[in-house]
């Protein structure tokens, strides 16, 4: 039986001009060991649900061909730090396939598959820590509700990767709606193939924009629906405290998923000032200015799309990066708050809460999760003076609210995750896996897919991070 008997294989992309990618098989590891399979995403995907994740390996290793891939790897650029890069693409990763799922397209990609032309000086490898960190993190978002790239797949091996220390590589499968970025159309416009710019435009539409294709407008709308994605997204990112890490545009997926996962952290202590990655000295990449370089990213794309779309048309489709981003972020506060009305003052209601919420040092997630207690007569949350005042204003504004305090309550742990990934979490799961045993990554599966759920037997794993955790370093070494 194959196991993807009844998918259906749709390579689109492996259809446009060759000046897209480099069609190429990949490097196999010479023994390849199964570390975790995402029954739940397969799931979503229609694949067989009788399928053997071993023979999976088989076929993402490289070991048994498929007859329905068309392996590429893919051509970008991008700005990293602000840089610009005239070209980058897949060093590591390969475009396995696309798939027809219930959900739509998805793409079908291996990363940490070997060297491609795009490598430039590195292995083509990825180290089982990084590959983990993806792993478990994409499902931590998808459990979050977040748009997201996930991991069907990941796999070992013994082969040794050289990085700061030695390490094994392994190899995750993921899916995402698609790997094309912002960085793939700034490689045609600043590296003289304008042409092949409407090409990878028409390209977009037909496969995820369809019903715009016969309209007149049709390019511009499609740039303002991706800048209203991209600042949605990260507004997701601010509510539950995510921080990417590496906000380059090479990162940025056109269909606003978060992608490419590398030094990422989830807030402890609400610090706005977080910078998750230690190779980020600057704070580019700060956890408060996450929205801005959402902006700056997709004025880069702008740039990249000047001769197509007026530029009038882009001015006024970036001028609403920040009305998105505040909408879709006061809605999702709103919800944390268990409000149901939209009210004029909710805004600084939020921003108030989030002053004293910096100054009292709190574990954000928790304060959050605890939160309910507030309709509770005699609760603790809020202590000093200040904690207080805005508790009374809350109940003004609550008084103004259809909803029951018990329905608001609910609509608070509906919306107030239990789990996230804390640092030292995805590094005790690490430390167990270099020893062979991955039963943690189950674990924290099992957490991060329904972090909403009380999951009695793990109340430790929703605690604040231990203080050898709050100061683990990450970097981009991956
Ligand atoms: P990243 O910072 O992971 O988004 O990677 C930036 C660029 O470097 C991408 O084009 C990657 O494909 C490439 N890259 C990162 N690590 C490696 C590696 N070990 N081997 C080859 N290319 C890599
Ligand atoms: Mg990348």
């Amino acid at each position: 039986m194959n196991i993807f008997d009844g998918v259906k294989f749709n390579n689109s992309f492996a259809k446009l001009s060759e000046e897209f990618y480099t069609k190429q098989k990949w490097s196999s590891f010479e023994k390849a060991h199964l570390i975790s399979f995402n029954k739940d995403l397969a799931k979503d995907l229609g694949l067989n649900p009788e399928l053997k994740p071993e023979e999976l390996v088989k076929i993402f290793n490289g070991e048994i061909e498929h007859q329905n891939s068309e392996s590429l790897a893919m051509v970008y650029a991008g700005h990293q730090f602000g840089s610009w890069v005239p070209q980058l693409g897949d060093g590591r990763g390969i475009l396995f396939g696309q798939i027809e799922t219930p959900q739509g397209l998805r793409d079908l990609h291996i990363k940490g598959a070997g060297k491609t032309p795009y490598s430039r000086f590195a292995d083509g490898r990825a180290v089982l820590r990084s590959t983990i960190r993806e792993y478990l993190c994409g499902e931590a978002m998808h459990g979050l509700r977040i748009p997201s790239s996930r991991a069907l797949l990941m796999f070992g091996s013994n082969e040794l990767v050289f990085r700061e220390t030695t390490e094994t590589g392994a190899m995750l499968v993921r899916t995402a709606k698609t790997h094309i970025r912002f960085g793939h159309f700034e490689y045609l416009k600043h590296n003289d193939k304008k042409e092949y710019l409407v090409e990878l435009l028409d390209h977009v539409l037909a496969e995820y924009f369809p019903d715009l294709v016969d309209r007149k407008d049709k390019y511009e709308i499609f740039f303002e629906q991706t800048v209203q994605s991209t600042a949605e997204l990260i507004a997701n990112w601010q509510a539950v405290g995510f921080a990417h890490g590496v906000m380059n545009t090479d990162n940025m997926s056109l269909l606003g998923e978060t992608f490419d996962f590398g030094p990422f952290g989830f807030l402890e202590s609400y610090d706005p000032n977080f910078i998750c990655n230690h190779s980020d000295a600057g704070g580019r990449y700060a956890f408060n200015n996450q929205p801005a370089i959402g902006l700056w990213n997709c004025q880069a794309l702008a740039a990249a799309l000047d001769e197509i779309i007026a530029e009038e048309k882009l001015i006024e489709a970036l001028k609403k990066y920040q009305h998105y981003f505040y909408e879709h972020l006061i809605d999702l506060y709103r919800k944390k708050l268990g409000l149901q009305e939209k009210l004029e003052g909710d805004a600084k209601l939020i921003e108030s809460l989030l002053t004293w919420l910096q100054n009292s040092k709190k574990d954000y997630t928790n304060f959050f999760r605890n939160l309910h207690d507030i309709h509770e007569p005699k609760n603790i949350i809020f202590e000093d003076a200040e904690g207080k005042a805005w508790s009374k204003k809350f109940k003004e504004r609550f008084g103004l609210e259809k909803l029951s305090t018990k329905k608001a309550q609910q609509k608070m742990l509906a919306n107030n995750p239990k789990y996230i990934l804390r640092n030292y979490l995805a590094h005790q799961a690490i430390r167990k896996a270099e020893q062979n045993n991955f039963s943690e990554i189950e674990v924290l599966m099992k957490l991060l897919s329904q972090p909403f759920n009380e999951h009695l037997e793990y109340e430790d794993y929703a605690k604040s991070s231990p203080d050898w955790g709050k100061s683990l370093e990450i970097s981009c070494s991956s």
